[in-house]
């Protein structure tokens, strides 16, 4: 098992119970809004490989054209079977998370993992597309700098070029709101115009437990908004969905509206400053946000979110 300190499950933290995706809810989910979907990332907060029934999974999604992604730290016992029904399964995207091109490097964050099999693996994979003869998924190395790996990107392209993959790099998140300020990493927002959290309008997350939550980013149940019963429209227009997306309206709300994750969340916050400075006539050019907005900072806020005990 590889234990990533960042991950609130690597963490040790426990916000809802335990356990694997059941299919019943998400093939019920499939059949009412599959029609409406283009993208299912099949992974939260926990990994995706351990479940024994992840192929059928994205096969499900795959007969209805859905393109799927898979993320995985791929430090797990894989056959050659194995790595054919994953690709089997018509899985679009594979992006396997390596933090160093050294044993000693990869686990300074991928705690308990192991990096030689990580590397067999991929090969593992890249030989089932062949004898399949097919080009998915599409094989991804993902770099996250961290404080611990920061003089190892190159390292990482380097193998990424061996093992014939993709490279996507990034900033890692860390607890330090402060973290790479000064790195050259542009901001969030000058690459994407200011707009409310895409989330709550459209990309619905099923939670392990058949909840749906607001995004991807909460990690308590309850912090979920509602269970998912069968009846997707009325649960995505469940009350708590109607007062978050109001907030990129207004900042109102009773002491328990108020209490919603997305009140205080960043995105949030963001929007508000943003909105701001728009209805004054000011433009993106002239825009100070306030707040700052980038993965990290939103990350912090979840992670400080999730040391707290539930509401009475
Ligand atoms: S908590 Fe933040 S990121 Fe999550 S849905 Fe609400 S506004 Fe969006």
């Amino acid at each position: 098992m590889v234990a990533c300190p960042h991950c609130h499950t690597g963490a040790g933290r426990f916000g809802r119970r335990p356990g694997m995706m059941r299919l019943e809810p998400y093939l019920r989910l499939l059949d009412e809004i599959g029609d409406y979907l283009l993208l299912i990332e099949v992974f939260n907060w926990g990994e995706p490989l351990l479940h024994p029934e992840l192929p059928a999974i994205v096969a499900a999604a795959s007969a209805r054209g859905i393109a799927t992604r898979v993320n995985t730290n791929l430090s797990v016992a894989m056959t050659a079977d194995d790595a054919e029904r994953l690709v089997a399964s018509g899985l679009t995207d594979l992006f396997v998370s390596v933090d160093g091109a050294t044993q000693e490097v990869y686990e300074r964050y991928r705690v308990g993992g192991d990096l030689g099999r990580v590397v067999e693996n991929c090969r593992a994979l890249a030989a089932a597309k062949r004898r399949l003869g097919t080009t998915l998924p599409r094989l991804t190395l993902q770099f996250l700098q961290f404080p611990c790996n920061v003089g190892e990107g190159d390292a990482v392209r380097r193998l990424a070029e061996s093992l014939d993959m993709r490279l996507l790099a990034f900033r890692g998140a860390v607890p330090d709101p402060a973290w790479g300020e000064d790195a050259g990493w542009p901001p969030w927002f000058l690459s994407h115009a200011p707009r409310p959290c895409p989330f709550l309008w459209g990309q619905p997350v099923l939670t392990v437990d058949g909840n749906l939550a607001p995004c991807r980013g909460v990690f308590q149940s309850f912090d979920d908004f509602t269970p998912y019963a069968g009846d997707f429209r009325a649960a995505w227009n469940h009350e708590r969905f109607q007062v978050a997306r109001g907030l990129f309206r207004r900042r109102t709300g009773t002491p328990d509206e108020r209490r919603l994750p997305c009140d205080a969340c960043p995105t949030t916050t963001f929007y508000e400053s943003w909105r701001r400075h728009r209805d004054g006539g000011g433009t993106r050019k002239t825009f100070v946000p306030g707040v700052p907005l980038n993965a990290n900072n939103a990350w912090n806020y979840f992670w400080t979110r999730g040391q707290q005990p539930a509401p009475l």
